[in-house]
Formats: C-alpha cells, structure tokens, sequence
C-alpha cells in the first residue's frame, strides 16, 4: 500500500463518511491508535522491502538473487538478514512459538489471526508438469462413453466438458501466472499424510495461540492426489448436463425449484425413454439420495462417507436399456484407495478443528478443481455446521458463475438447515484461466473486466446479505477477503445500511499479514470483526512464499519517495 493508497483511504473516509458514519456509536479508530502497532523499525523495514518490491529487476530475478545470497552469507547469516526484512515484513515466523507474540499484538488491536502453514515446494517447471501427469490412467482418458452413447448431448460438448476437466501436461505447473495463491503437488500418499499433519499441527497452534478465536487455512489440493479432485469435477460436469439435457431444464432451476419426482419420472418418459416403474424407482433412489423430494443427481451429502467407492457415486441412465450405470467404469483400485485416503484426511482435519474449536476455511482454487472442491466443502459444512459455522468454502467474484454457485449453496444450506460459511476473494488464477480456457477450448470462466468483477463481488455480498435477513442472524456469514478499499468501503456501507452491527460478526473482513495494515488495523479498532492471513514456516520453506508476495506488491512501493 504505498503512501499515496493510505492517505486516500484516510481521506476518503472522512470525506465521505462511511467509515466514520458506520463506526458511530462504536469506538472509533484513530491514525495514531494502529500506528503505535508498529515501532519505527517495523515501519522504515516496511518502507524498504515494499521499495524494494518496486524494483522491477530485483522482483523479476528474485530467486536467483536470493540462491547468490544464500551462498554468498551461508546459512545463518542469510536466515538472519531475511528474518529482518522480507520474511519480518510478510512471514509471522518460523514455528508455532515464534508466531505467538504476533498474534498477542494483532489481538491488542483487536485484529484476530488466520494461521496458514506457508512451506512450499520448490520445484523446478519440468518437475511440476511431470508431477501433473503421473498416475493418469492410459495415454489419454475418454469422455464418459455412457452419456456419448446416449446422443442427449452431442459428442463435442462431451468431450469439451472432458478435456476442460483433463490434465494437460502444458498447465501442469499450476504455479505459473499466479502470485496470490500457494501450490500443492501431488509426491504420494505419504505426503498427504504429512500435508494432514500439518493442518493438524495448525489447528493445534491456532487454538492455542488465539485461544479457538483464529482459525486455519486449508488447501484441499494438499490432501490428496489433484488429479482425482478433476476426476470428480468432470463427473459432476457430465452428470449435470446430462439430466438438464434429460429434463430440459437448467440446473440452477432444477437444484432451485423444487421438482416432484412425478414430475421428473414424467419429463424422462416424455423423453421417450422406455424404463418400468421399478427402474424408475431406483433412478428416483439414485437422483434423491435424502429421499426428501428434491431432485439432486448425485448423493452429495455422503460425498464424505469413506466407505462409499466413487465409481458407485455418479451414475446415470442408459436410455437405451433404461438401466442406471456407473458415469466412469475404469477407476482402478488404486485410485478408489486414493480417494478414500483423500475424504479420510478431510474428516481428520474437520474433526480435529470442531473438537478444538477451531474453524476451517478451505481455499479456492483453479476452476477445474472448483466444482469437487466446493461439493466438498459445501459436505463439510452440511456435517460440522450445524450448530455454528465452523467450516467456510471461497468464492471467487471473477467467475462469471460466482453468483449462482453462491446461490444454489446458500439454498442447499437453507434446505438442510446449516449454515452457510463464505470467504468471498475476487480469484488469484485469472491469467491462468484465460490461458487454459483459450488452449484447450472451453469458454473464458473469467468476467470480462475488473470493473464487471467488482460488481460481482459487490452482487455477491448483497444477496449474502439479503440471505441473512431471510434465514435470521447466526446462519450466514461471509468474509470479505480483500486488499481492495473500494470492496471494503462497499462492504462497510452495505452493513451499515442494512443495519448489520459490526458485533454481529455476520461480515468479517481478512487482509495477508504485511499488506493491507492500515485498512485491517483501522477496522479491528473500529469494531469489525478483522483478521490477518499469518503465514509461517522455516525461512528456508518460505522463500516462494516470498517471491509471490515481492510480485504481487510490484506496485505497492512506487508511490514512495
Ligand atoms: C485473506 C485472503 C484469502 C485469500 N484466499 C484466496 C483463495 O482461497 N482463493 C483465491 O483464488 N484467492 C484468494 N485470495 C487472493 C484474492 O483472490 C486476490 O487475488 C487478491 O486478494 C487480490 O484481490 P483484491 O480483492 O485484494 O483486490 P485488488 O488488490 O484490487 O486486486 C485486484 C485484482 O483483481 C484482478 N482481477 C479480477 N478479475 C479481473 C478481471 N475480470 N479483469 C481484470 N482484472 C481482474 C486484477 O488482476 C488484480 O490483480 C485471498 C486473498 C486474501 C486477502
């Protein structure tokens, strides 16, 4: 944030009130009040490292210079000059201990702590697209045969939906055009064991350090085979399209109105497609697992079970025999084993938080991995929130789609009575989507403007909003997770017009640790329920933690002299 940023969001807010007007009668904040949350040496090293960021040449080369430093000062002298510059500035310490005084601080000035593991990989391009293709069956996977051979949908929009959800090796290093977010590849099962462990040794730390009040961050890309998280995204795809093609109807308006199953028994047989009423009893069993008379394709509610084999999750009808048949009937035993090994460690992680009091808020990721990972999630809270909200899925604003996956979950949750945890973040993959989409052929899931991205996220808290006065304080609550003040201001404004009391806590807001400080220090001493992201790690662990936060501060630095 340079110093031009941080004048204007100070002057803003007294010019146009929000801030000021929305805080009243809460305690309100005070340039000086959060400045004394930095002595003079944390300010001078954060005007030095942001200047630094400013350096094109310096960012664009950072590894190599820091693998020359390395060398140059040995091991100590290097850990020691970073722990006094990037890694103080970005990286609350190396280990559980060494991050408990931060957390202290942030809490005198009631900002709250989200601790997020920041140890990284550093693996080379060739490794990463390598790691990306390992253990995929066959040269080349098919598109489901069953709903080829059906010809409700033409083959090209079959296989379209198959490759956009298909490894390609060229996108196999997801770390590429990304500087907000953190990557995961896949090195076996015993590393997700280890990923696991480390998610439970952050939960350990965040209850502990912030006494339940923080919460941990997971990646669901950490726990298990990626590939597998694509493999259940297409399945989901294919399956959806294949009953709206079925049934002529959108899948926003079947999930959202509530079908009879007469009604959809009466659709298939318009369909022309000859089944007798014990085939259709059984279909009927297959599209409503909770035998509740809505109409949902897939038992999402025991995507979790970890007894159920993922063959025998998706299936659907052959309408040439009027039999049901499993969407993907080549799923080894190897991969079945590493999908129950995936939901083993999810409850693990779930069960351990919940018995700490502890909350989770799972990432969002690229969009090939988003419908498996938002299914899960959505399962997640559907178990562990029904008292409170302990489990939160992200959203991302970008996506052209943001609105109505956040519509068809927050009815889901209405329906089954739990509730409904948002992180909502504008998206750190954009030039990699657009990318990936142009390459392989499927349309660009990105808004076409940041303007257009910003209303959406705007759209998007609105109708949170709107929700939570439907269902009532306590079943809905959403995070604004952004450095962007306009977001912030909006978001601010919204609560105060509809009445929402900062202590309500039904919107909390979330910054990085060393970004953002004079935004998430002013609303903490305002009231607002405010959080930063605490990476940590071994400095060694960090460094491509680093290097994403030098990129993605570029611009930062440059208003100062
Ligand atoms: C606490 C926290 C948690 C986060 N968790 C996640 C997560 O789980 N998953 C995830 O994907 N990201 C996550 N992010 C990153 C986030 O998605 C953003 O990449 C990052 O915060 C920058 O956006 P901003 O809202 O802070 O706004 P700004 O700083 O204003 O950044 C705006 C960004 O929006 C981009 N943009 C978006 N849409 C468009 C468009 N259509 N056209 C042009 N530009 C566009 C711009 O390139 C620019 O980089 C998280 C961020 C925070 C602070």
């Amino acid at each position: 944030m340079s110093n031009d940023q941080f004048h204007s969001i100070q002057e803003t807010e007294t010019a146009s009130g929000a801030f000021a007007a929305a805080t009243d009668p809460y305690p309100r904040w005070s340039r000086g009040q959060w400045s004394v949350s930095k002595t003079n040496f944390d300010l001078i090293r954060g005007l030095v490292v942001l200047r630094l960021c400013s350096v094109d040449f310096l960012v664009q080369n950072n590894q190599k210079i820091l693998t020359y430093l390395r060398k140059l000062l040995g091991a100590n002298l290097f850990k020691t000059v970073l722990k006094s510059s990037f890694c103080g500035q970005f990286v609350a310490g190396e280990t559980r201990e060494e991050v408990e005084p931060t957390v202290g601080k942030l809490a005198r000035f009631d900002v709250k702590s989200i601790l997020d593991y920041s140890v990284e990989a550093d693996i080379s391009q060739e490794e990463a697209e390598e790691k990306a293709v390992e253990g995929v069956i066959g040269e080349k996977t098919k598109a489901p045969e069953v709903i080829v051979e059906s010809g409700i949908i033409d083959e090209h929009t079959v296989t379209e939906i198959h490759e956009r959800y298909t490894v390609h090796k060229e996108f196999g290093d997801r770390r590429t055009d990304v500087v907000a977010a953190r990557t995961f590849f896949y090195a076996g099962e015993r590393d997700c064991d280890r990923n696991r462990d480390v998610f439970l040794q952050s939960i350990d730390a965040v209850a502990e350090t912030t006494r339940s009040q923080g919460w941990a961050a997971i990646k669901l890309t950490a726990l298990g085979r990626p590939q597998l998280l694509l493999k259940i995204s297409e399945m989901m795809a294919q399956t959806q399209n294949f009953y709206k093609a079925l049934t002529g109807s959108t899948y926003e308006t079947l999930v959202l109105s509530r079908m009879s199953h007469d009604e959809f028994i009466q659709r298939i047989k318009d369909f022309g497609i000859k089944a007798d009423s014990r085939q259709l009893r059984e279909l009927i069993q297959t599209i409503d697992f909770d035998d509740d008379g809505f109409v949902d394709f897939h038992d999402w509610g025991t995507l979790l079970d970890e007894k159920k084999k993922l063959g025998e999750m998706f299936q659907v009808l052959n309408i040439k025999t009027g039999k049901l048949e499993p969407l993907i009937d080549d799923l080894t035993e190897r991969e079945e084993g590493e999908f129950a090994n995936m939901m083993h460690r999810m409850v693990d992680v779930a069960e351990h938080a919940v018995s700490k009091g502890v909350r989770i808020m799972i990432d969002a990721e690229q969009t090939y991995f988003q419908p498996a990972i938002s299914r899960l999630a959505l399962a997640m809270m559907r178990r562990y929130n029904k008292d409170r909200g302990n489990i939160f899925n992200t959203y991302q604003a970008y996506l052209k789609n943001a609105l109505s996956t956040i519509e068809i979950d927050m009815h889901l949750a209405r329906r089954e009575n739990f509730h409904f945890g948002c992180k909502l973040v504008r998206g750190a993959y954009m030039d990699q989507e657009r990318k990936r989409a142009e390459a392989v052929g499927y349309d660009d899931p990105i808004n076409p403007s940041f303007e257009a991205t910003s209303e959406m996220y705007d759209r998007c808290l609105r109708r949170i909003i709107e929700e939570r006065s439907a269902r009532g304080p306590g079943h809905v609550s959403v995070m604004v997770a952004s450095h962007n003040e306009d977001a912030i201001r909006n978001a601010v404004n919204m609560m105060k017009d509809n009445n929402i009391a900062p202590s309500e806590r039904v919107i909390c807001f979330a910054q990085l640790y060393g970004m953002c400080d004079q935004v998430s220090f002013s609303l903490g001493q305002a009231g607002y329920s405010v959080y930063k992201y605490l990476p940590y790690g071994p400095v060694e662990d960090v460094l491509p933690y680093l290097s994403r936060r030098a990129l993605e501060n570029r611009n930062v630095g440059e208003g100062f002299p």
